[in-house]
């Protein structure tokens, strides 16, 4: 099993493999390091997430919405060129293919599980079924909650330079 997580300390994605005796989580760019709540990794099973403890995770398809973009740019691209040269079979061809392309890719592709809240995504885990797929209330309630807490934070260091500006004075 491994997690795809954005580093809360340095803020770069990096990569870990776990499992259920993994008690710490560490990041591969910086030195930070942080325990994993027991139970969390219940054999094959995910109950919470590793990064932020969120205990809400969803399923989706492990595709990446820019790459299918990618493919169908590409696709258009070609069949504008047999289409200049006045192809019109190679051009609805290519076109056809590459948006089969896409729904074979779409259908082969695993699941992950992915937190609602740090984003972190999980590949290789069990027991998907008791997760859900996505919850657009639940990811707006976290979108809320990223959103005050951003605010307290601007919030607080406002206050902190108005201290310091009065203690210099
Ligand atoms: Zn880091
Ligand atoms: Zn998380």
């Amino acid at each position: 099993m491994n997690v795809t997580f954005r580093c809360p300390h340095c803020d770069q994605i990096g990569q870990a493999e776990f499992d259920p005796a993994t008690r710490e989580l560490a990041c591969p760019n910086c030195p930070a390091k942080w325990p994993v709540c027991e139970g969390a990794v219940a054999g094959d099973e995910l109950r919470q997430c590793l990064v932020c403890p969120s205990t809400e995770l969803y399923i989706r398809k492990d595709f990446s919405q820019t790459l299918g973009v990618a493919i169908v740019a590409l696709g258009f691209v070609i069949s504008s060129v047999f289409w200049y040269y006045r192809m019109p079979l190679w051009t609805y061809g290519v076109l056809f293919a590459t948006a089969l392309i896409d729904v074979v890719l779409y259908l082969v592709v695993g699941n992950l599980l992915q937190c609602y809240r740090c984003q972190a995504q999980y590949r290789g885990v069990a027991g998907l079924a008791h997760h859900g797929g996505f919850d657009l209330e639940t990811h707006e309630k976290h979108r809320q909650q990223k959103i005050r807490l951003a605010e307290q934070a601007a919030e607080q260091e406002q206050a902190r330079g108005t201290d310091q500006r009065a203690s210099s004075v």
